[in-house]
């Protein structure tokens, strides 16, 4: 593969556009991590992309490792994926009434997930933790919610406590805006720390309507659940009366068919989606046991609502995608995480460079520190100085990887064998270039 190397940054298609767009969308861009800020650099407007390969306006070919974040599990374009989208568009784009294809949905989540019975299908990820949480409290009559120092759940207010991604790499510990009174019920204690799980519990043992936990952390680099710690947070739901709520808005329908929950063996009473489920397209859901989802309106008091909730493409897309994740892709997908995760330790190894490559089938983080990193603050700890220099090296060399240490890489179906080798060849050159 032979991707151009950029001599000059400035004088790019990429640099007209970056110009023209701050004129008129705030920071250039709709979600800040695209502004590769992070990472020291501006960012690349892109043209097209098809299967495991970007393009941007400039004619520059990149491996992509961003994929959207997340909902690109059969990379760009798949033919199902795009025919099922087209079919849709030309049925109507969107009714405001029930079609059959959300029934499917629902029917084909529930079927993954054991503790889904039940699905509501939202525009976003965002939405989805905000109706995990509305519920929670309207089934339990308690409001404090306890969440991760750097696990991320959407922009919601009452979550922008100690957040990830976004907020992980502008180093924000909240955002302006956010009344303090509407984060007062959020506790926030730091990932993977048992005793201040056990001593949050019981100090708000009365009060906690939920724990909200990612399925597998993500969104301040990817930061597995230590042994035992998703079975703790079980046990100490259960033992204060809080609801267990899954944010598998990343790790459903990725690390396994089932998500997180098939992994680790604990289970959510609620669990949030996103993502894979709209395959591309904007969707999220929330699903859970009957009892708990059927508090929604109309069944139930608890309001819930959305125009293009369930849109006739985003269902189409969802669908497509998850029709073709059998055991078979989830093997596959697996086996690349791994050629990938392999390629850049010895890569690592070979330039003699002190990172961490933390990997979960799916999903994996090259953290630029001697330790691979437990919670939020070791992150913190990294270079992020030389990570952001090791990034522009592989762009320079024709691989996008995600411009910020406090987010994961999204190998997919689409990469090849080929792909993965140059990407471990780009990696070794750019770590070298770092010494
Ligand atoms: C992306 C993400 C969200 C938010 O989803 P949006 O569709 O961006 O609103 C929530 N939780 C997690 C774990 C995420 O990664």
């Amino acid at each position: 593969m032979a991707a151009h190397v950029m001599t000059s940054l400035s004088d790019t298609h990429s640099a007209a556009l970056y110009e023209r767009a701050r004129r008129r969308i705030p920071g250039g861009v709709n979600s800040p991590v695209r502004a590769m800020r992070a990472i020291g650099r501006d960012p690349l407007f892109i043209e097209r992309a098809q299967g495991a390969e970007l393009f941007d306006v400039d004619g520059n070919r990149y491996i992509d490792y961003v994929c959207s974040w997340g909902p690109l599990i059969h990379g760009h374009g798949h033919p199902a994926v795009v025919e099922a989208v087209v079919k849709a568009a030309k049925g109507g784009m969107s009714f405001g009434a029930p079609t059959p294809g959300e029934i499917a949905l629902a029917e084909e989540v529930c079927g993954r997930m054991e503790t889904v019975e039940m699905l509501r299908t939202t525009s976003s990820g965002t939405e989805a933790t905000m109706t995990a949480l509305r519920l929670a409290r309207a089934a339990t009559g308690r409001t404090k919610v306890l969440k991760f120092a750097g696990g991320y759940h959407g922009h919601v207010d009452g979550l922008l406590a100690q957040a990830g991604s976004g907020l992980a790499t502008q180093a924000l510990p909240s955002s302006p805006g956010v009344p303090a009174a509407v984060t007062a019920d959020t506790i926030v204690i730091p990932w993977n720390d048992r005793e201040a799980l056990i001593e949050a519990t019981q100090a708000h043992a009365g009060e906690l309507a939920a724990i909200l936990a990612e399925g597998i952390p993500a969104n301040m680099g990817l930061i597995p659940p230590s042994e035992g710690f998703m079975e703790l947070l079980r046990v100490r739901a259960d033992a204060c009366g809080a609801l267990l709520v899954l944010d598998e808005v990343i790790s459903g329908f990725r690390v396994a068919r089932g998500g997180a929950q098939e992994r680790t063996g604990v289970a959510g009473d609620l669990v949030a989606m996103g993502k894979i489920i709209g395959g591309g397209l904007p969707a999220g859901a929330v699903g859970g046991r009957a009892e708990l989802m059927e508090l929604l309106a109309p069944a139930g008091e608890v309001y819930q609502a959305g125009t293009l909730s369930g849109n006739p493409l985003a269902v189409a897309a969802g669908l497509a995608t998850l029709g073709l994740l059998d055991e078979q892709a989830y093997l596959r997908l697996a086996a690349i995480t791994e050629h990938l995760a392999q390629g850049l330790r010895e890569a690592a190894a070979a330039a003699q460079r002190p990172v961490q490559v933390v990997s979960v089938p799916g999903l994996l983080t090259v953290f630029f520190c001697a330790q691979a990193p437990v919670n939020l603050a070791d992150v913190q700890g990294c270079d992020l100085e030389s990570y952001g220099a090791w990034c522009r090296a592989l762009l320079a060399r024709g691989v996008y990887p995600p411009p910020s240490q406090f987010e994961a890489w999204f190998p997919s179906l689409a990469h090849t064998p080929e792909h993965i080798e140059h990407t471990v060849e780009a990696a070794q050159a750019a770590f070298r270039e770092l010494a």
